[in-house]
């Protein structure tokens, strides 16, 4: 190699290769992880009523602004490519119901397992797939009722030290679903809500997380209930939720791991006497 090229090969490992490195072992100055440098897939499909190129596109356009490495996909065949699967940091998925071969679903477990982070929205992620349970237990919980349909209700922030809630107060939202979900009960819950007597009556004071983190093997999952519809995320604490979220679950592989495994159950405590 000439001295010309050995300079210009330093050159580009010094601005280019070793900051992304840099950049993607560290977080900012709220906790979280740097997008910069980061490898991102977009995959989006499914029930068309929610919109999901349009999720994808304005997600897709503030990525980039964050400096991430965005490949968009409306096949979930790139499941199926391990070696694009492996090289990645983070999936974002809004695909609502719709079918997954095993193939498909075996290289997104093993991605994931592996330490590929997913985050996404609403039925994108918390609806998709509904024949397959191994999903379902990687996404921690399943969209199973939104009584009333479209209706104004409010989240209640309910873990405030976490770098994804923090700073963040209670909020409402309007005209959009309200999701009653099938919870795995041992995620790190950051937000609730109450449902009413309006619909579904015997429902009255349930109390069910809007949003959680957890890990499935080494990949950090973040979910979020909000988002029937992109407009949704006009409300400035429900996009916030859905950034942060996403910035968090991209550094699975640079971070260490957390503890999110939080049981809400105890098997030391017992309601009643014998
Ligand atoms: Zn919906």
């Amino acid at each position: 190699m000439s001295p010309y090229f050995r300079l210009i090969f330093l050159a580009f490992l010094m601005f280019y290769l070793i900051p992304t490195k840099i950049f993607a072992q560290k977080t900012e100055k709220d906790g979280l992880p740097y997008l910069y440098g980061k490898k991102v897939i977009m995959v989006y499909g499914g029930w068309d009523g929610h919109h999901p190129k349009m999720f994808t596109d304005r997600v897709n356009a503030w990525l980039k602004t964050k400096g991430a490495e965005v490949t968009v996909s409306n096949s979930l065949d790139i499941y199926t490519n391990e070696k694009t699967m492996s090289e990645t940091d983070l999936i974002i998925q809004y695909w609502t119901m719709g079918e997954i071969t095993k193939e498909q679903e075996q290289g997104l477990l093993k991605a994931v397992k592996n330490g590929t982070g997913i985050a996404g929205c609403h039925g994108g992620l918390g609806d998709s797939f509904r024949k397959n349970t191994e999903y379902q237990y990687m996404i921690g919980g399943q969209w199973v009722a939104h009584p009333g349909g479209k209706i104004n209700y409010k989240i209640d922030i309910s873990n405030i030290d976490d770098p994804i809630t923090k700073g963040l107060v209670d909020f409402d939202i309007k005209d959009t679903e309200q999701y009653y979900m099938h919870i795995d009960p041992n995620s790190k819950v950051l937000a609730t809500t109450t449902f009413g007597n309006k619909h579904n009556g015997w429902i009255e004071g349930a109390v069910m997380p809007v949003s959680w983190k957890k890990h499935y093997a080494k990949g950090r999952v973040f979910y979020l209930s909000i988002g029937h519809d992109p407009k949704d995320f006009d409300t400035p604490s429900a996009w916030k939720l859905l950034t942060r979220g996403i910035r968090w679950a991209s550094g699975s592989k640079y971070q260490p791991k957390e503890k999110t495994h939080t049981p809400i159950y105890s098997s030391q405590t017992r309601v009643g006497k014998n």
